[in-house]
Formats: structure tokens, sequence, C-alpha cells
């Protein structure tokens, strides 16, 4: 009994009983509500203190937090290590784990337990803090994970995208990892994943997951899409304000918790949008596939003309390797800042052909402005925001 599902029941006149029988009108959960009916979303046999406090940093910074149950770390990892094997991973493999570190994620529980020394020793990994990926830095993790010989590599997205940009301005090629690459925790864009392949020659398997229910979905050898990981979570995609499902096209992801009974999540709206299809992927499992996740509701840039532009940035830096780092701002509706770190002034071309590109995405009504900057910051949670609204 959850305090928070009762009342819906007892304010629709629902009957628990037959409680299959209102799926189809289940309401919504915010993530506000989520923040707000924290509390009451915990089963009433179960301890507080049995649960485990988490939480997530957003884009804009804004801090969420949630409980987790006693057996969500078990559902979770059965998930994981099922999505893991399907990337070649095998018991005994060394993996190499470009992840935030947990010194510098401040009181994100999620983050701190599987990235124990002695955890990380009996699961043979090694971690390399991707809140610094500072050049120098980056030249050691090189150096390092060259003698560590990983036989894969998990990492950000936007972490490996950076390590791998790194390692080709500077003619780099490493030897690893021997199996693959797993991107997870970011939006990996076609062009992330042209410039990890270009570099690493892997296979590269992308997921999806959050901190708040774990693994959602993820590639198989196929790399056509992300299967849900049903085991786990129910995942379904919405028309936008509703709970109609779409299929072939944009909708909101909704996540329903399976593996979570002391404090579970339904329809939770976790603000990404994706792509459900229902097309049997050519690897023969049969479960759903999420064909795309397009990123966070937030990463998306609404302009006055109406547009809603995901990855506004892919392709923009293509062969300009001068460009360290770069953060697109919305400051307002019709007017959006790129932020650059420069390891060298672009000359006339390349600036004339990055506002191009973006005049190309964002359309005319909007002004756009390129800031140089000594350094962006990532994120509390180690994340690396590429798409910062500052609309509300
Ligand atoms: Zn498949």
């Amino acid at each position: 009994m959850v305090p928070y599902y009762s009342r819906i029941f007892a304010e629709r006149g629902w009957d628990p009983q037959q409680a299959e029988k209102y799926w189809p009108k289940w309401p919504v959960l915010t993530q506000q509500m989520l923040q707000e009916r924290r509390d009451e979303l915990i089963a009433k046999d179960v301890q507080k203190s049995n649960l485990r406090l988490g939480a997530s940093g957003g884009s804009t910074g804004f801090n969420k937090t949630f409980y987790h149950g006693r057996q969500f770390g078990q559902s979770k990892a059965a998930a994981v290590t099922h999505s893991d094997s399907l990337a070649g991973w095998a018991p005994g493999d060394r993996i190499a784990l470009l992840w935030c570190a947990p010194s510098r994620v401040h009181g994100v529980h999620g983050a701190v337990r599987p990235l124990s020394p002695l955890r990380s020793l009996l699961k043979n990994q090694k971690l390399y803090n991707s809140y610094d990926m500072s050049e120098a830095r980056m030249g050691e993790y090189h150096l390092e994970i060259s003698r560590y010989q990983p036989d894969v590599i998990i990492a950000y997205a936007g972490s490996m995208f950076e390590m791998a940009r790194f390692l080709k301005r500077n003619r780099l090629c490493p030897d690893y990892p021997s199996k693959s690459i797993i991107t997870s925790a970011e939006t990996l864009s076609q062009t992330m994943r042209l410039q990890i392949d270009e570099v690493f020659s892997k296979p590269i398997f992308n997921r999806y997951g959050s901190w708040e229910v774990g693994l959602m979905s993820f590639e198989c050898e196929a790399h056509s899409g992300l299967h849900i990981a049903f085991t786990h979570n129910l995942i379904e995609v919405v028309s936008p304000g509703s709970i109609e499902p779409v299929w072939e096209q944009q909708g909101d992801i909704l996540v329903t918790t399976l593996g979570e009974p002391d404090c579970p999540l339904i329809r939770y709206q976790i603000g990404d949008v994706g792509i459900m299809t229902k097309e049997v992927c050519s690897c023969g499992r049969n479960s759903l596939r999420l064909r795309e996740v397009l990123g966070r509701e937030m990463d998306v840039i609404s302009t006055p003309g109406g547009r809603r532009a995901h990855g506004v940035f892919a392709g923009a830096f293509f062969g300009i390797d001068k460009v360290r780092q770069f953060q697109v701002v919305q400051r307002k509706l019709d007017r959006i800042d790129l932020r650059l770190v420069l390891a060298e002034p672009l000359n006339k071309n390349e600036e004339a052909r990055i506002r191009s590109v973006f005049a190309e995405r964002l359309g005319p009504e909007v002004a756009f402005q390129i800031r140089i900057v000594d350094h962006i910051d990532p994120l509390p949670s180690g994340k690396r925001a590429f798409v910062v609204s500052e609309v509300q």
C-alpha cells in the first residue's frame, strides 16, 4: 500500500481489487510531483531508514531527490549485467570506467556505491574521473588506460566524445579496449558516435538510464535502436500532455519501475523525448525498442519560429580541432549564446561556418552570439551539459 497511489484510487472511486482495469487511465507522475510527494510514494510497511536517498542534477543544476528501495540495486544490476553481456563483456573482463568520481559527486548517493575501491577491485574495474577532463589529465588517462588494457570501456557519452577528440587532435591511436565501448548517462548524438568510432574502431553500445529508475534500454549487436530493459522498467512513449501511446514518432517517455516495490514509480515522466518502434530488431529479440532517445526535454531548443531543435551542435565543429569544449546556452527564447573553449583563435572561415550551421538550425528569428570562455565546468553530477536553457 503506497499512500500516494491509495489516494488516487480513493479520489477517483476506483476499486483497488480491480487495479489492472484502470491502467489505461492511470495518470502521469511528473518530476515536480515526485519531489512534492516523495515521502507519500513509499509503501506503508517500509521504514524510511531502509531506503537510500538518491539525487540527480538536471541540466539546469536543479537537484531532484528520490528514494531507492531495498530491491532496486539487485534489479538494476541484473539489467545492467544483461546489457553488458550483449556488449561482449564476460565475467572477469577488465573494465575502464570514464565516470564521475565519488569525491566530486556532492551527496549523490547512487554514484558512490558502485565505485568504492573494494567494489572496483571485485568487479575488475578502474575508474578515470570524467569530471576532470583537462588536456593534461586526458593525456594521463590515455597512458594509464594503455597500460591497464581494458576489455570494455564504460563512459559518459560526452566524456568518451571528449576523449576521442583529444586523442585525434594529438594523433594518438588507442590500442584499447579489446572488445567494446559502452556509452551512457548522456545523449549520444550521431556526430559523437562517428567521432568515437573513428578513433577507437570498436563497436559502440549506447544505453539509456537515469539515477531515478536505473537502466531503461540498451543496444544489442545490431546497433539499431535500444531494447527496453523490461525486467527492470516498463517504458511507454506518449503524445505530450497525455497518456496516448505514439509509435514511430516523437513523444514523452514514461517509466514504470518493476523492481522497486518499496517506492514504485508509475508512469513517471522522466523528462526525455524518444521514439518507440513496433518493428522487430534484426537480432531476433522481440522485446520492444526505442528507435531513438532524442535527449532530455531540456536539451531541446524551442525558438520563436516554433522550431524544436535537438542536438543543435551536431557536426557544427567537424574538422575544427581547436574547439576544445562547447556549450549552447539559450538566454531567451530568441537569444542563444555559443560558449567555446578554444586552443587558438578561430579564423574567419571557421567562424563563418559555425555561424551558418547555427543560423540554419535556429532560424532567422534568433540572435546568435559566439562567446569565447576559459573553461566550461561540468554539472555537479559530472555530466557535461551541451545545452543549457535559462528560459523558464
Ligand atoms: Zn536487437
